[in-house]
Protein backbone atom coordinates (compact mmCIF):
# COMPACT_ATOMS: atom_id res chain seq x y z
CA UNK A 1 0.00 0.00 0.00
CA UNK A 2 1.39 3.29 -1.00
CA UNK A 3 1.34 6.39 1.59
CA UNK A 4 2.57 9.79 -0.19
CA UNK A 5 5.44 12.15 1.57
CA UNK A 6 2.49 14.81 0.70
CA UNK A 7 -0.91 13.11 1.70
CA UNK A 8 -3.33 13.01 -1.37
CA UNK A 9 -6.94 13.23 -0.50
CA UNK A 10 -9.47 12.82 -3.11
CA UNK A 11 -13.12 14.24 -2.40
CA UNK A 12 -15.70 12.26 -3.82
CA UNK A 13 -18.75 14.79 -3.90
CA UNK A 14 -22.39 12.69 -4.31
CA UNK A 15 -24.77 15.59 -3.69
CA UNK A 16 -26.62 16.45 -0.28
CA UNK A 17 -27.51 19.82 1.53
CA UNK A 18 -23.72 20.71 1.76
CA UNK A 19 -23.58 21.18 -1.61
CA UNK A 20 -26.48 23.18 -2.06
CA UNK A 21 -26.66 27.52 -2.55
CA UNK A 22 -29.47 29.42 -2.52
CA UNK A 23 -30.80 30.78 -6.35
CA UNK A 24 -30.63 34.40 -6.34
CA UNK A 25 -33.32 34.71 -8.81
CA UNK A 26 -35.64 31.71 -7.06
CA UNK A 27 -34.45 31.30 -3.52
CA UNK A 28 -34.58 27.49 -4.02
CA UNK A 29 -31.92 25.25 -2.91
CA UNK A 30 -29.84 23.98 -5.91
CA UNK A 31 -26.57 22.03 -5.92
CA UNK A 32 -23.64 24.21 -6.55
CA UNK A 33 -21.04 22.65 -8.76
CA UNK A 34 -17.74 20.94 -8.35
CA UNK A 35 -15.81 24.04 -9.07
CA UNK A 36 -17.33 26.41 -7.21
CA UNK A 37 -16.11 24.67 -3.26
CA UNK A 38 -12.85 26.01 -3.88
CA UNK A 39 -14.55 29.67 -3.69
CA UNK A 40 -17.17 28.59 -1.20
CA UNK A 41 -14.37 27.04 1.18
CA UNK A 42 -11.30 29.01 0.10
CA UNK A 43 -9.70 27.92 3.54
CA UNK A 44 -9.28 24.71 1.96
CA UNK A 45 -5.85 25.84 0.18
CA UNK A 46 -4.70 26.48 3.38
CA UNK A 47 -3.99 22.83 3.82
CA UNK A 48 -0.76 21.30 3.03
CA UNK A 49 -2.12 18.49 1.02
CA UNK A 50 -2.92 17.24 -2.87
CA UNK A 51 -6.75 18.10 -2.67
CA UNK A 52 -8.49 16.70 -5.64
CA UNK A 53 -12.25 16.24 -6.43
CA UNK A 54 -15.08 14.61 -8.33
CA UNK A 55 -18.42 14.86 -8.43
CA UNK A 56 -20.86 12.12 -9.17
CA UNK A 57 -23.30 12.69 -12.33
CA UNK A 58 -25.84 14.03 -12.13
CA UNK A 59 -25.41 14.90 -7.71
CA UNK A 60 -28.10 13.04 -6.19
CA UNK A 61 -30.11 14.38 -2.54
CA UNK A 62 -29.22 11.27 -0.43
CA UNK A 63 -33.18 10.09 -0.30
CA UNK A 64 -32.46 9.12 -4.23
CA UNK A 65 -29.33 6.84 -3.02
CA UNK A 66 -29.22 3.08 -4.64
CA UNK A 67 -27.02 0.12 -3.83
CA UNK A 68 -25.88 0.69 -7.65
CA UNK A 69 -24.36 4.02 -6.64
CA UNK A 70 -23.02 2.81 -4.01
CA UNK A 71 -21.33 0.26 -6.29
CA UNK A 72 -20.16 3.67 -8.49
CA UNK A 73 -18.18 5.28 -5.52
CA UNK A 74 -17.02 1.84 -4.58
CA UNK A 75 -15.27 2.06 -7.77
CA UNK A 76 -14.03 5.37 -8.10
CA UNK A 77 -12.09 4.38 -4.76
CA UNK A 78 -10.83 1.10 -6.22
CA UNK A 79 -9.57 2.88 -8.98
CA UNK A 80 -7.99 5.40 -7.40
CA UNK A 81 -6.59 3.58 -3.91
CA UNK A 82 -2.98 3.52 -5.10
CA UNK A 83 -2.90 7.33 -6.03
CA UNK A 84 -4.71 8.80 -3.10
CA UNK A 85 -4.19 8.27 0.57
CA UNK A 86 -7.26 9.21 2.03
CA UNK A 87 -10.97 9.35 0.90
CA UNK A 88 -13.80 12.51 1.75
CA UNK A 89 -17.12 11.32 0.64
CA UNK A 90 -19.73 14.36 0.70
CA UNK A 91 -23.36 13.00 1.22
CA UNK A 92 -26.22 13.96 2.21
CA UNK A 93 -27.42 13.01 5.72
CA UNK A 94 -30.44 11.18 4.96
CA UNK A 95 -29.02 7.93 3.90
CA UNK A 96 -25.17 8.52 5.08
CA UNK A 97 -25.30 5.20 7.70
CA UNK A 98 -26.53 3.35 4.59
CA UNK A 99 -23.98 4.26 2.37
CA UNK A 100 -21.57 4.25 5.17
CA UNK A 101 -22.01 0.53 6.53
CA UNK A 102 -22.67 -0.82 2.70
CA UNK A 103 -18.94 0.80 1.73
CA UNK A 104 -17.70 -0.80 5.34
CA UNK A 105 -18.49 -4.20 3.80
CA UNK A 106 -17.54 -3.54 0.14
CA UNK A 107 -14.58 -2.42 0.77
CA UNK A 108 -12.61 -5.02 2.30
CA UNK A 109 -9.37 -4.87 4.42
CA UNK A 110 -9.14 -1.20 3.65
CA UNK A 111 -5.97 0.62 4.48
CA UNK A 112 -6.97 4.52 4.26
CA UNK A 113 -9.62 6.65 5.29
CA UNK A 114 -12.86 6.79 3.60
CA UNK A 115 -15.15 9.81 5.30
CA UNK A 116 -18.18 10.12 4.83
CA UNK A 117 -19.65 14.33 6.03
CA UNK A 118 -22.00 15.91 4.90
CA UNK A 119 -24.54 19.39 6.56
CA UNK A 120 -27.58 20.09 8.52
CA UNK A 121 -27.05 23.51 6.46
CA UNK A 122 -26.01 24.32 3.18
CA UNK A 123 -22.34 25.04 2.88
CA UNK A 124 -23.35 28.77 1.49
CA UNK A 125 -25.09 29.96 4.57
CA UNK A 126 -24.05 31.71 6.93
CA UNK A 127 -24.29 29.65 9.72
CA UNK A 128 -23.43 26.46 8.49
CA UNK A 129 -22.05 22.92 9.76
CA UNK A 130 -20.90 22.09 6.46
CA UNK A 131 -17.90 24.16 6.31
CA UNK A 132 -16.00 22.90 9.79
CA UNK A 133 -17.67 19.07 8.79
CA UNK A 134 -15.71 19.40 5.50
CA UNK A 135 -12.70 20.71 6.56
CA UNK A 136 -12.29 18.33 9.47
CA UNK A 137 -13.21 15.29 7.91
CA UNK A 138 -10.33 16.10 4.91
CA UNK A 139 -7.75 16.69 8.26
CA UNK A 140 -8.81 13.12 9.10
CA UNK A 141 -8.04 11.39 6.12
CA UNK A 142 -5.30 13.01 5.79
CA UNK A 143 -3.82 11.98 9.72
CA UNK A 144 -0.97 9.63 10.24
CA UNK A 145 0.24 7.87 13.73
CA UNK A 146 3.19 7.92 14.75
CA UNK A 147 4.96 5.10 12.14
CA UNK A 148 3.71 6.99 9.48
CA UNK A 149 0.77 5.14 8.60
CA UNK A 150 -2.92 6.65 8.80
CA UNK A 151 -4.46 7.12 11.64
CA UNK A 152 -8.32 5.85 10.84
CA UNK A 153 -8.31 3.19 8.19
CA UNK A 154 -11.53 2.64 8.23
CA UNK A 155 -15.09 3.57 6.76
CA UNK A 156 -16.28 6.43 9.21
CA UNK A 157 -18.91 9.46 9.50
CA UNK A 158 -17.76 12.64 10.81
CA UNK A 159 -20.37 15.05 11.90
CA UNK A 160 -20.65 18.08 14.80
CA UNK A 161 -17.23 16.78 16.13
CA UNK A 162 -17.37 13.47 16.38
CA UNK A 163 -15.75 10.59 14.40
CA UNK A 164 -17.82 7.62 14.43
CA UNK A 165 -16.82 3.99 12.80
CA UNK A 166 -19.71 4.14 9.76
CA UNK A 167 -21.40 0.79 10.27
CA UNK A 168 -22.47 1.87 13.89
CA UNK A 169 -24.18 5.48 12.98
CA UNK A 170 -27.88 6.09 12.50
CA UNK A 171 -29.44 9.49 11.89
CA UNK A 172 -31.15 11.07 14.97
CA UNK A 173 -32.00 14.33 14.53
CA UNK A 174 -33.36 16.20 11.27
CA UNK A 175 -33.24 19.61 13.16
CA UNK A 176 -29.86 19.78 15.21
CA UNK A 177 -25.99 19.66 13.64
CA UNK A 178 -25.91 16.57 15.83
CA UNK A 179 -27.89 14.30 13.41
CA UNK A 180 -25.85 11.25 13.64
CA UNK A 181 -24.97 9.03 17.18
CA UNK A 182 -22.93 5.50 17.17
CA UNK A 183 -24.71 4.52 20.61
CA UNK A 184 -23.35 0.79 20.43
CA UNK A 185 -19.63 1.95 20.20
CA UNK A 186 -17.80 4.48 21.01
CA UNK A 187 -16.61 7.30 19.06
CA UNK A 188 -13.23 7.19 17.65
CA UNK A 189 -12.29 10.59 17.53
CA UNK A 190 -13.17 13.95 18.54
CA UNK A 191 -12.21 16.97 17.29
CA UNK A 192 -12.18 20.23 19.71
CA UNK A 193 -9.42 22.85 19.80
CA UNK A 194 -7.50 19.57 18.54
CA UNK A 195 -8.34 16.09 17.55
CA UNK A 196 -8.25 13.52 20.03
CA UNK A 197 -8.18 10.07 18.42
CA UNK A 198 -8.51 6.50 20.63
CA UNK A 199 -6.31 4.52 18.97
CA UNK A 200 -7.15 1.26 20.60
CA UNK A 201 -10.66 1.92 19.36
CA UNK A 202 -9.75 2.24 15.64
CA UNK A 203 -9.59 -0.69 13.06
CA UNK A 204 -5.71 -1.84 12.12
CA UNK A 205 -6.15 -3.68 9.11
CA UNK A 206 -3.82 -6.57 8.53
CA UNK A 207 -1.38 -4.61 5.95
CA UNK A 208 -0.29 -8.16 5.02
CA UNK A 209 -4.30 -8.37 3.50
CA UNK A 210 -4.24 -7.03 0.13
CA UNK A 211 -7.57 -4.65 -0.19
CA UNK A 212 -10.25 -5.95 -1.97
CA UNK A 213 -13.26 -4.35 -3.30
CA UNK A 214 -16.73 -6.04 -3.91
CA UNK A 215 -19.13 -4.67 -6.22
CA UNK A 216 -22.24 -6.96 -5.89
CA UNK A 217 -25.10 -6.13 -3.83
CA UNK A 218 -28.23 -7.99 -3.96
CA UNK A 219 -31.45 -5.63 -2.66
CA UNK A 220 -34.20 -8.90 -2.41
CA UNK A 221 -33.83 -7.78 1.31
CA UNK A 222 -37.01 -6.13 3.54
CA UNK A 223 -37.39 -4.26 6.56
CA UNK A 224 -40.27 -5.84 8.91
CA UNK A 225 -40.66 -3.85 12.05
CA UNK A 226 -43.40 -5.50 14.68
CA UNK A 227 -45.99 -2.96 16.59
CA UNK A 228 -48.69 -3.72 19.06
CA UNK A 229 -52.05 -5.16 16.46
CA UNK A 230 -49.87 -6.31 13.63
CA UNK A 231 -52.02 -8.01 11.79
CA UNK A 232 -51.57 -11.61 10.16
CA UNK A 233 -52.45 -10.22 6.45
CA UNK A 234 -50.05 -7.50 6.53
CA UNK A 235 -46.95 -9.76 7.64
CA UNK A 236 -47.92 -12.55 4.84
CA UNK A 237 -48.36 -9.62 2.21
CA UNK A 238 -44.94 -8.31 2.93
CA UNK A 239 -43.37 -11.61 4.04
CA UNK A 240 -44.81 -13.21 0.21
CA UNK A 241 -42.69 -10.59 -1.76
CA UNK A 242 -41.54 -12.48 -5.25
CA UNK A 243 -37.42 -13.01 -4.73
CA UNK A 244 -37.95 -12.49 -1.85
CA UNK A 245 -33.98 -13.64 0.15
CA UNK A 246 -33.39 -11.78 3.67
CA UNK A 247 -35.63 -10.04 5.97
CA UNK A 248 -34.45 -7.65 9.11
CA UNK A 249 -37.19 -8.20 11.32
CA UNK A 250 -37.40 -5.11 13.85
CA UNK A 251 -37.96 -6.90 17.10
CA UNK A 252 -38.89 -5.56 20.56
CA UNK A 253 -36.09 -4.88 23.64
CA UNK A 254 -33.87 -7.03 23.63
CA UNK A 255 -35.15 -9.43 20.47
CA UNK A 256 -38.61 -10.25 21.52
CA UNK A 257 -41.68 -10.72 19.21
CA UNK A 258 -45.73 -11.56 19.96
CA UNK A 259 -46.26 -15.17 20.27
CA UNK A 260 -48.35 -16.23 17.73
CA UNK A 261 -48.49 -19.38 16.63
CA UNK A 262 -49.28 -17.36 12.78
CA UNK A 263 -46.00 -15.48 13.23
CA UNK A 264 -43.63 -18.47 14.08
CA UNK A 265 -44.94 -20.66 11.65
CA UNK A 266 -44.51 -18.29 9.26
CA UNK A 267 -40.77 -17.30 10.47
CA UNK A 268 -39.84 -21.17 9.93
CA UNK A 269 -41.70 -22.05 6.70
CA UNK A 270 -39.23 -18.54 5.58
CA UNK A 271 -36.03 -20.52 7.02
CA UNK A 272 -36.88 -24.00 5.84
CA UNK A 273 -37.06 -21.89 1.86
CA UNK A 274 -33.51 -20.73 2.74
CA UNK A 275 -34.92 -17.08 3.43
CA UNK A 276 -32.94 -16.05 6.21
CA UNK A 277 -34.61 -13.83 8.90
CA UNK A 278 -32.40 -11.30 11.05
CA UNK A 279 -33.19 -10.34 14.42
CA UNK A 280 -32.74 -6.87 15.33
CA UNK A 281 -34.01 -4.99 17.85
CA UNK A 282 -35.74 -1.54 17.36
CA UNK A 283 -34.29 -0.18 20.57
CA UNK A 284 -31.11 1.52 19.52
CA UNK A 285 -28.80 0.97 22.42
CA UNK A 286 -28.49 -2.75 23.51
CA UNK A 287 -28.33 -6.10 21.97
CA UNK A 288 -30.84 -9.22 21.18
CA UNK A 289 -30.37 -12.02 23.62
CA UNK A 290 -33.34 -14.57 22.01
CA UNK A 291 -32.55 -16.82 24.63
CA UNK A 292 -34.09 -14.08 27.71
CA UNK A 293 -37.47 -13.82 27.38
CA UNK A 294 -40.36 -16.42 25.54
CA UNK A 295 -41.31 -14.06 23.19
CA UNK A 296 -37.55 -14.28 21.73
CA UNK A 297 -36.69 -17.78 22.45
CA UNK A 298 -39.04 -18.69 20.17
CA UNK A 299 -37.51 -16.97 17.14
CA UNK A 300 -34.86 -18.43 17.93
CA UNK A 301 -36.28 -21.81 17.42
CA UNK A 302 -38.17 -20.92 14.28
CA UNK A 303 -34.48 -20.61 12.85
CA UNK A 304 -33.86 -16.50 13.06
CA UNK A 305 -30.22 -15.27 12.99
CA UNK A 306 -29.18 -13.47 15.96
CA UNK A 307 -29.08 -9.32 14.85
CA UNK A 308 -26.57 -8.90 18.21
CA UNK A 309 -26.32 -4.67 18.63
CA UNK A 310 -26.41 -3.97 14.92
CA UNK A 311 -27.58 -0.75 13.75
CA UNK A 312 -30.59 -1.26 11.26
CA UNK A 313 -28.56 -0.05 8.07
CA UNK A 314 -25.61 -1.97 9.34
CA UNK A 315 -27.65 -5.78 8.65
CA UNK A 316 -30.04 -4.13 6.00
CA UNK A 317 -26.16 -3.35 3.40
CA UNK A 318 -24.33 -7.02 5.18
CA UNK A 319 -27.04 -8.45 3.92
CA UNK A 320 -27.34 -7.14 0.73
CA UNK A 321 -23.41 -7.75 0.19
CA UNK A 322 -23.50 -11.19 1.41
CA UNK A 323 -26.79 -12.18 -1.04
CA UNK A 324 -24.54 -10.24 -3.55
CA UNK A 325 -21.79 -12.59 -3.19
CA UNK A 326 -24.45 -15.62 -4.08
CA UNK A 327 -23.18 -17.38 -1.04
CA UNK A 328 -25.07 -20.44 0.36
CA UNK A 329 -27.26 -19.64 3.02
CA UNK A 330 -25.53 -21.64 5.81
CA UNK A 331 -22.49 -19.42 4.75
CA UNK A 332 -24.48 -15.97 5.43
CA UNK A 333 -26.28 -17.05 8.26
CA UNK A 334 -22.79 -18.09 10.07
CA UNK A 335 -20.95 -14.53 8.53
CA UNK A 336 -24.55 -12.85 10.11
CA UNK A 337 -23.39 -14.31 13.58
CA UNK A 338 -19.51 -13.03 12.73
CA UNK A 339 -18.24 -9.55 13.20
CA UNK A 340 -16.99 -8.80 10.07
CA UNK A 341 -15.82 -5.34 10.34
CA UNK A 342 -16.75 -4.01 13.42
CA UNK A 343 -20.50 -3.84 13.32
CA UNK A 344 -21.56 -6.01 16.04
CA UNK A 345 -19.81 -6.21 19.39
CA UNK A 346 -18.81 -9.81 19.61
CA UNK A 347 -15.41 -10.97 19.13
CA UNK A 348 -12.64 -8.82 18.37
CA UNK A 349 -12.17 -8.03 14.58
CA UNK A 350 -8.03 -6.84 15.27
CA UNK A 351 -6.37 -7.62 18.82
CA UNK A 352 -5.85 -3.81 19.95
CA UNK A 353 -10.01 -3.69 19.95
CA UNK A 354 -11.15 -4.33 23.92
CA UNK A 355 -14.43 -6.39 24.37
CA UNK A 356 -16.94 -3.63 24.22
CA UNK A 357 -19.90 -3.95 26.62
CA UNK A 358 -22.86 -2.37 24.84
CA UNK A 359 -24.88 -2.27 27.73
CA UNK A 360 -22.51 -0.09 29.85
N1 LIG B 1 -32.30 15.47 1.96
C1 LIG B 1 -30.91 15.77 2.17
C2 LIG B 1 -30.09 14.58 1.74
O1 LIG B 1 -30.02 13.62 2.46
C3 LIG B 1 -30.67 16.12 3.61
C4 LIG B 1 -29.23 16.43 3.95
O2 LIG B 1 -28.33 16.39 3.17
O3 LIG B 1 -29.00 16.78 5.12
O4 LIG B 1 -29.55 14.59 0.67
Amino acid sequence: MQIHDKPNILIIYTGGTIGMIENPITGALENFGLDRFREIVPEMQQFDYNIEALAMDPLIDSSDMEPRHWTEIAHIIADSYERFDGFVILHGTDTMAYTASALSFMLENVGKPVILTGSQLPIGKLRTDGKENLLTSIEIAAARNEEGRPMVPEVCIYFDSRLMRGNRTTKVNAEGFNAFRSFNYPSLAHAGISIKYEPHLIIRTDEKKPFKPHFKLDDHVILLTLFPGIRREYVETVLGMKGLKAVVLKTYGSGNAPQRPWLADMLQRLSDQGIIVVNNTQCYKGTVEMHRYETGLQLLQAGVCNGFDSTIESSVTKLMLLLGEGYPVEKIHRLMNENMIGEISIGPIATNIPPYNPLS
